[in-house]
């Protein structure tokens, strides 16, 4: 089975694709993630990277879908993924569209999980993520134990530079702008599926074991 989730940033597509990595068995793709391990470790690709998405913008594509379709093409993914934040303009989605069409396959369900742009601030900004491990956290729907402390791994939590208020406007500008449009190409392909985004985290959830059977 293979997913894309859709939604703005902080739409909290992020929690529910873990959770159907887990239900599901199917590894949880997220270029996101893959950019942010790049910069840990100072790669190249990690510094370039680093320049777009302090700024709220996307790393362009050529960049992306190469790191993505390396990822995809790996042992772990072949009976299926979840892809989270991929794709995110039109031409990333024809390029996975083409790759997956010459293997004589497609993407199974486009889940877009709803939220409206104004509880999006407030949720991002009170997004905290761990410095070592990249757990995330929400100082209202999903905090720590302790407060500023990893649960996971005991390290620091911070609110990430991608998720300060001005970021954020710039990262939903673009969402509207670049990746919005992605909801009609699945619509046309007849894999599109709404959730409402605004209900809590379990909530939502259900709705998406109700599509994926
Ligand atoms: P995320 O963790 O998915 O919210 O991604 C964080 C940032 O990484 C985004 O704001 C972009 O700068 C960059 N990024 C992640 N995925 C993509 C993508 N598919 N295309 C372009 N940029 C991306």
């Amino acid at each position: 089975m293979k997913i894309i989730m859709l939604g703005a940033p902080g739409a909290g597509k992020g929690t529910q694709a873990k959770m159907i990595s887990e239900k599901y068995g199917l590894p949880h793709v997220s270029t996101g993630d893959i950019f942010r391990a790049n910069i840990k470790n100072g790669t190249a690709l990690g510094m370039e990277a680093k320049q777009y998405m302090d700024k709220g913008l996307l790393v362009p594509d050529e960049l992306t879908v190469k790191i993505l379709l390396d990822r995809v093409a790996q042992d772990d993914c072949k009976n299926g993924y979840v892809l989270d934040g991929f794709p995110r303009t039109i031409p990333q989605a024809e390029v996975l569209e083409d790759a997956l069409s010459k293997l004589g396959d497609k993407v199974d369900y486009a889940i877009n999980v709803d939220v409206p742009d104004e509880n999006i601030i407030n949720r991002m900004s009170g997004r905290r993520a761990c410095v070592t491990c990249g757990a995330t956290y929400h100082i209202e729907y999903a905090a720590p134990q302790k407060e500023g402390i990893c649960d996971k791994c005991g390290s620091e939590l911070i609110l990430r530079d991608d998720d300060k208020p001005e970021t954020v406007k710039a990262r939903l500008s673009v969402y509207h702008e670049q990746t919005q449009p992605l909801i009609d190409f699945y619509k046309s392909r007849n894999v599109l599926k709404e959730v409402d985004g605004t209900v809590s985290m379990q909530e939502v959830f259900d709705s998406i074991v109700a599509i994926l059977g």
